[in-house]
């Protein structure tokens, strides 16, 4: 039997920083669809030089390829008993794909971070990143103690390419209408809770605290 905790909704809901917080509070590993692809283009891999086309360009990295990566990543011994998804799935077709590998006792729950375009595209303006551990900063909710550095390993603190504006809002629109189906699948699986994305860190961990007890 293993757990497995989708966290779906748009770009800058706080899927990233709740995945982060979540993993170590359950200790369940994190598995981030985005970093792994970040992490492919950074190293230069045949994978990454085919996925960062569309990274770029706000649009989704085909199905074939990113559920590829996702499946070895799942069959890792240390996903056994379970995982913490961020950003995956994305698509109906990689919804079939988990269904594949959830078997009938298996415990599954997606948290839905839900908030609005404006609050969004503002959140993810502000956002940086470490470019050395990724951990997430908000130029004002969530500043780093030195400006520029990060708390945890003393990293470069950068914006992703894909935070600008007009890219932004692409991502939303895609979001909209390939990844909105999903809550509508979850829905009637009876497995979707809805949670305040347009809060902070602490306040969302509580409404998930509230479903899943720690
Ligand atoms: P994220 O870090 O989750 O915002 O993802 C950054 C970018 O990586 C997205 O805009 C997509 O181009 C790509 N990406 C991440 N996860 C997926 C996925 N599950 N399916 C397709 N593309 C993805």
């Amino acid at each position: 039997m293993k757990s497995i905790i989708i966290l779906l909704g748009p770009p800058g809901a706080g899927k990233g920083t709740v995945g982060a917080e979540l993993s170590g509070i359950l200790d369940m590993p994190l598995i981030s669809s985005g970093d792994l692809l970040r992490e492919n283009v950074k190293n230069e891999t045949p994978l990454g030089e085919k996925a960062q086309k569309y990274m770029d360009a706000g649009e989704l990295v085909p199905d074939s390829i990113v559920i590829k990566m996702v499946e070895g990543k799942v069959a890792e011994d240390k996903y056994s008993k379970g995982f913490i998804l961020d950003g995956f799935p994305r698509t109906l077709a990689q919804a079939g794909m988990l269904e594949g590998i959830i078997s009938g006792n298996d415990i599954l729950r997606v948290f839905y971070l839900k908030a609005g375009d404006d609050f969004l595209v503002s959140r993810l303006s502000n956002r940086r990143v470490c470019e050395k551990c990724g951990k997430i900063y908000h130029l004002v909710n969530l500043p780093s103690r030195v400006e520029g550095v990060c708390d945890a390993c003393g990293g470069k603190i950068v914006q992703r390419q894909d935070d600008s504006e007009d890219v932004i809002r692409k991502r939303l629109n895609v979001y909209k209408v390939l990844t909105a189906p999903l809550l509508e699948y979850y829905r009637k699986k009876g497995v979707l809770h809805v949670i305040a994305g347009d809060t902070n860190v602490e306040h969302m961990l509580d409404s998930i605290r509230k479903i899943i007890k720690w």
